[in-house]
């Protein structure tokens, strides 16, 4: 029978066990902070922002939300990060992506101190990941993938896994902590040149899309037993709904669930996980600064 990997239970879990943390932490005169900055109106970005400070509120974690407008300047809001690098009240600084256009997002995670860098993007967390060094911030979906794969003993050593997509954010961290040492998986990352794609993840034990195709990856991409995680978040328009679209994920859950062994649902799959992991970042942050 197929697991399904139940994501929201487990970030459930993972908040939990960190309230408990932000607790012992703000007994001893710590508490982690949080800053978020929106740049602009993207409605989704909005959501997710608010998604993120709620999170906060509810575990205890101190949160600042800066909303600015659009025409904000590149220059106005790196000032607005030094001021939050040198806020001892911040641990973790998040500029929620994606930016408007004229921001060179690069160029800003470059200002955010590494040491507060919580999504984990700037050079200097990147090249910690490589490094297998654990000072550093990792970002946090692909955080959250490893966190499921260990809640739900999923063995990595030994296995081939196969990370479809390769940004940033999820596709090529992923990959790195599949190989790191502690994991000690083969690892193969596939993209939009990879070729005879299905072929490819017909060999992977461990399968990861990462690609933002609603319904890319279909049964004849799955090895029977296979693990699938599906970090895809699409919108596809349905009229039955009320809001008139709902959210896939980059697998058909449907072809595919009957030949894995387990699988990640969207949503409820790996979606909450991200947050979960934030939260974390934030609170691995704190006590890094705090030197506790
Ligand atoms: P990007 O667009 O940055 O990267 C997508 C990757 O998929 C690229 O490497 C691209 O290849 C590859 N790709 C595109 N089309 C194909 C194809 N037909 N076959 C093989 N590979 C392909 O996306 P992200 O990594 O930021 O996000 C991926 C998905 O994950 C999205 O749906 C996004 O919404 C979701 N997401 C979910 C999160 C969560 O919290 N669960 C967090 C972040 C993202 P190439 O490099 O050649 O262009």
């Amino acid at each position: 029978m197929t697991t399904i990997i139940d994501g929201k239970e487990t970030s459930r879990q993972v908040l939990q066990n960190l309230h408990v943390e932000i607790e012992q932490l703000k007994q001893a005169g710590h508490t982690p902070g949080l800053a978020v900055v929106l740049v602009g109106e993207d409605p989704a970005s909005r959501v997710y922002v608010n998604s993120k400070v709620r999170a906060c509120e509810e575990l205890g974690i101190y949160s600042q939300k800066w909303t600015l407008p659009t025409e904000t300047t590149q220059d106005e809001l790196v000032q607005l990060i030094h001021q939050l690098n040198a806020d001892t009240r911040i641990h973790g600084i998040l500029v929620q992506s994606p930016p408007p256009e004229h921001i060179d997002e690069q160029a800003v995670i470059l200002n955010i101190d590494p040491r507060k860098d919580v999504d984990g993007f700037h050079p200097i967390n990147v090249a910690k990941l490589v490094l297998e060094d654990p000072s550093g911030f990792v970002p946090c979906t692909p955080l959250g993938c490893m966190e499921l794969l260990r809640v739900y003993g999923i063995p990595t050593q030994g296995k081939h896994a196969v990370v479809i997509g390769r940004s940033m954010i999820v596709g090529k961290p992923m990959a790195n902590l599949l190989v790191a040492k502690n994991a000690n998986a083969t690892v193969t990352i596939a993209h939009s040149r990879t070729a005879d794609l299905p072929g490819l993840c017909r060999t992977a034990d461990i399968l990861v899309a990462a690609v933002g195709r609603p319904g890319l990856v279909t049964a004849d991409f799955i090895k029977p037993g296979a693990v699938v995680l599906d970090v895809g978040i699409n919108r596809v328009e349905d009229a039955t709904r009320p809001r008139g679209y709902r959210i896939v994920g980059d697998v058909d859950f449907a072809s595919v669930q009957p030949v894995c062994s387990a699988i990640t649902p969207v949503p409820g799959g790996v979606g909450p996980m991200t947050i979960a992991m934030l939260m974390s970042n934030t609170v691995k942050a704190c006590k890094l600064a705090c030197g506790v």
